[in-house]
This record gives C-alpha cells, structure tokens and sequence, in this order.
C-alpha cells in the first residue's frame, strides 16, 4: 500500500530503522536510508533492500547533528525522488554519566542528534506534505520519553522533548491529512545493546543470564526485549488508512515498563 510512497528513514544502517525501512520498502515504499556505515557494508544493504523489494533505494550519510544538514537531505530527496511522504526520525545517540560529570559538548550532541534534528526534518518535509494532502511522521522515541533513568539526562531530556515536539507539529497538521506520531520502546535487542552485555560481565562480575535479567530487562516486567520486527510493524502500521486518526500520539512499546 505504499508504492508510489517515498519514505527517509534516518538511522537507518542498522538496528531499528534498518528493520523500518525493510518494512516499509516491503509495502512497496521507494527508500532513502540515512546512517553511518562502511561504504562495502552500506552499499549491501541498499542493494538487498532494493533487489528484496523490487524499490528505488538510496542511502545518506549525513551527520544530522547539523540541521542545516538535515535540511539539505530533505532537499536533496525531494530533488532526487520528488517527495518524501513518510519520514521517520530515528537517528538517535546515548551517553551515560552523573549530571555533575556530563561532558556539555554530549549533552549538545544528543540534544542535536535525538530533538532537534527531528525539528529540522519535520519542518522540511511539512510544506510538501501540505502541498499533496498526505504524510506520515514517525519518531523513534524511548520508555525514556515517559520516564527516567539516572545517569541518562541528556537522553530523557531529549526524548521527553520529542513527544511535546511531535504533539505540537500534529495539532500543526491534523487538517492536511498528516500524521505525526512517536513509538517508544522500551529495550530492543539491536547490536547496539548486545555489544554491551561482555563490558557489564566484566564490571559487574555478571553471567550473561544476569547482566539481561538483573540490569538491562529489570524495568521490563515482560522479561522479554522488543524486537526490531516489532517496531517495524508498528511503523507500518502508522501508515495505512487504519490509522489516519493517530495522531499526536505515543505507541509505547515498553513490555509495561512505564506502568510499573
Ligand atoms: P543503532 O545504534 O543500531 O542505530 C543508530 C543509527 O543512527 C545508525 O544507523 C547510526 O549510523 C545512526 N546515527 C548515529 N549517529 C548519527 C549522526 N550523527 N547522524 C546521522 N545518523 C547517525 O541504534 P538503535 O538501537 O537501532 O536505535 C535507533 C533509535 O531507537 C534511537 O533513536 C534510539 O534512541 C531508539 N531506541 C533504542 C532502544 C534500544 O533498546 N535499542 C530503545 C528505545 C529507543
């Protein structure tokens, strides 16, 4: 249902954007991936992505921590595919340290990278969305746009702030058949989260079994991380016409972390 549909997924060289770009080029979607990667291993995986699903697919590899570079990437899609009518924000960046030690050139990276880079993309994309009476705006929030952990600040700053943007900018767009909608994880199991289990062994004197249980999935009553698929699945289904009236909404994905 989303051939003819041009969707830019940032982050998209690995982990949870690489499985909503899978998915929505799956529904026929032509895809721009953005990202950083090797050049061999970037250069695979569009051309999976494009042999897998018979789509146009190119890749980005702009540092969104600059807004005028997000800017000019939306400029560039729209010149090169004509239209970006899913955007999915998903690029996102964490540091752990005590407020009293967070290096301030951090907290402005992530403030960069998980907050404003979706402000720049969304106001890049808005005008044309408008313009064709359709879009759909997708940001990978967290459980950590709900609640905190310590230790996290600039990251539960940013994503908390990505709900109020999100909410602002689909009130901004309800008439003009434009969706905007964050989806908040709690843990998935991305590489990212798995090459961190050796390194929390080691500190913590752990068996694996230990570091997932006691330290990575203790606020997740389901004892079960999300999987990529999942959030994928939710993206998709963000949109279809079923959820035309979604909007300004959170889809927490969080296994009840933020009932707790
Ligand atoms: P990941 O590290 O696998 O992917 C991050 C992506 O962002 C990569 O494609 C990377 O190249 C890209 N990226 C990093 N810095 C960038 C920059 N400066 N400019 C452009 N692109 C950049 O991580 P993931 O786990 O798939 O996370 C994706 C999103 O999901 C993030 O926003 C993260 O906060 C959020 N999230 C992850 C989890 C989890 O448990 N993994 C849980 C909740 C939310």
């Amino acid at each position: 249902f989303l051939s003819g549909k041009v969707a830019l997924v940032t982050g998209a060289t690995s982990g949870i954007g690489l499985a909503v770009a899978d998915a929505l080029g799956a529904a026929g979607a032509d895809l721009v991936i953005g990202g950083f990667g090797e050049a061999d291993a970037v250069a695979a995986t569009v051309k999976d992505l494009a042999d897998r699903h018979g789509v146009r697919v190119a890749h980005d590899g702009s540092d969104l921590t600059d807004g005028a570079a997000v800017r000019a990437m939306v400029a560039r899609v729209e010149s090169d595919f004509g239209r970006v009518d899913v955007l999915v924000n998903n690029a996102g960046m964490q540091h752990v340290a005590p407020v009293e030690e967070f290096p301030p050139e951090r907290w402005d990276l992530i403030m960069a990278l998980n907050l404003s880079a979706a402000f720049h993309g969304m106001a890049a994309v808005v005008p044309g969305m408008k313009a064709r009476g359709w879009g759909r705006i997708i940001s990978t929030a967290s459980a950590h746009s709900l609640v905190a952990s310590p230790f996290k600040s600039a990251y539960v700053a940013a994503k908390h702030g990505l709900l109020g943007l999100s909410k602002t900018v689909a009130l901004e767009t309800a008439e003009h058949g434009i969706t905007v909608n964050t989806i908040s994880p709690g843990y998935v199991w991305t590489p990212l989260v798995e090459k961190q289990i050796p390194d929390t062994m080691k500190a913590r004197g752990l068996t694996r079994e230990q570091v997932i249980d006691d330290v990575l999935l203790k606020a997740q009553p389901t004892k079960a991380f999300v999987t990529v698929e999942q959030v994928a699945a939710m993206a998709l289904h963000l949109c279809s016409d079923a959820s035309a009236p979604i909007t300004g909404a959170n889809l927490v994905m969080d296994g009840g972390w933020s009932a707790a």
